[in-house]
């Protein structure tokens, strides 16, 4: 493999691990090093690789190999809904955060890092890579991993929260009273369950039905992200603040935002208010049945 590429995945590969900062000590006698594109050897002492491959002509690796690149797309929004609130000190427009990958396996300085599976994954393979998952202290109460379930090539996924008892028991996601009223609205809309995708941000229970915590989140949603990005769907719709703030990353209030249209890379992303919400605040169901409208209305377009 050629020298620059090789190195580039190391630093890759070291990147993910978490490890940011690298320094070649060059001792006196220095093994050549590779050209810059004037022709002249370039010579590193002490400074970060990524300087020396700049200085090397070598281009820097891309942000995303760092960290996540944010997209910045204008939602769109449907003919009937006002248009998203301005943020803070922002513009009008949405930061989508793409995916994120789950952290690498630690491999020592020595064993060679695993080739990169090539070309999209499918969620058979995102499963098997889960697990039986402890990476967060969600697993130590859980009974079962709830991965998600429904159709790998559906028009609509559903993101709810996180598996409640009931789900934890079948190791299916909304199953319960959430769940039943999930299954009305879709069926409101003259969809089939099976012809949806339903997960979850967290794949396992939370203890008590507690909202999941911010590390829990962090761990568990890269599986979500590579879900949602093996599956390319028409439209995502996220269920709840934590799905919305995680998918979406909007920290407005779910009553505020729902019902509008954003981008996330090359599907659309809805928000609603959660299932469970509407069992506790009948009188918010107006919500989820205006939102479930909208959603008929786009998958009609072509
Ligand atoms: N609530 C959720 O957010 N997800 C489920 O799977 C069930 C209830």
């Amino acid at each position: 493999m050629d020298i620059r590429q090789e190195l580039a995945d190391w630093l890759e590969f070291y990147r993910e691990l978490g490890i940011e900062e690298f320094y070649r000590r060059v001792p006196g006698c220095v093994a050549p090093l590779p050209a810059a594109h004037d022709g002249t050897p370039v010579v590193a002492h002490d400074r970060p690789v990524a300087q020396s491959l700049r200085a090397a002509g070598q281009a820097p690796l891309p942000e995303a190999a760092t960290k996540p690149a944010l997209t910045e797309t204008k939602p769109v929004v449907s003919p009937t809904a006002p248009l998203p609130l301005p943020r803070a000190g922002a513009s009008q427009t949405t930061v989508v955060a793409p995916p994120i990958r789950p952290p690498a396996p630690s491999l020592s300085l020595f064993e060679t890092p695993p080739p990169k599976p090539s070309g999209p994954e499918t969620l058979e393979q995102i499963r098997a890579d889960l697990g039986d998952c402890h990476r967060c202290k969600l697993a130590g109460g859980r009974h079962t991993i709830v991965f998600g379930e429904g159709n790998p090539h559906a028009e609509l996924v559903f993101v709810g929260e996180g598996p409640g008892a009931d789900e934890d028991e079948q190791g299916r996601p909304f199953v319960g009273r959430a769940g039943q009223l999930l299954n009305r609205m879709i069926q409101m809309i003259d969809m089939k369950r099976e012809e949806v995708y339903i997960c979850n941000v967290v794949k396992c229970r939370p203890p008590g039905n507690r909202t999941p915590e911010k590390d829990e989140i962090e761990t568990c949603s890269p599986f979500l992200f590579r879900q949602l990005e093996a599956m390319k769907t028409r439209l995502i719709c996220c269920l709840g603040a934590p799905a919305v703030r995680t998918v979406l990353g909007i920290k407005e209030g779910i009553t505020k935002i729902h019902g509008q249209f954003y981008d996330f890379a090359t599907s659309k992303a809805l928000a609603t208010v959660h299932p469970a919400y509407v069992l506790r605040s009948p009188r918010e169901e107006k919500i989820l049945r205006e939102d479930f409208e909208k959603i008929r209305e786009f998958l009609k377009g072509k």
